[in-house]
């Protein structure tokens, strides 16, 4: 039985296989491959959502406000619609 940390290192491997990779279907394959494991993350991961802020380029300059877990990283916006 997997844990999520080790779907997480599943998905780094394949995400760096993504970076790495040129060939288009395939890597539309391995997109699917990371999303299948977001799904599963979600579900078994018991989220602790903080807040952060990004700062934008010059001259702007504002805080562009980001939610997501500290566990596994997912976006609080993906964990909802996949709730
Ligand atoms: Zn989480």
């Amino acid at each position: 039985m997997s844990n999520i940390d080790d779907l997480l290192i599943e998905k780094e491997i394949i995400q760096k296989d993504v970076r790495d990779m040129k060939n288009v279907e395939n890597k539309n394959k391995l997109l699917e491959e990371i999303d299948k494991i977001d799904k599963t993350i979600i579900k078994l991961c018991d989220h602790d959502i903080i807040t952060d802020y990004i700062d934008t380029m010059f001259p702007y300059r504002e805080g562009i406000m980001i939610q997501y877990c500290k566990n596994c990283e997912i976006s609080k916006k993906l964990i909802d619609l996949n709730k």
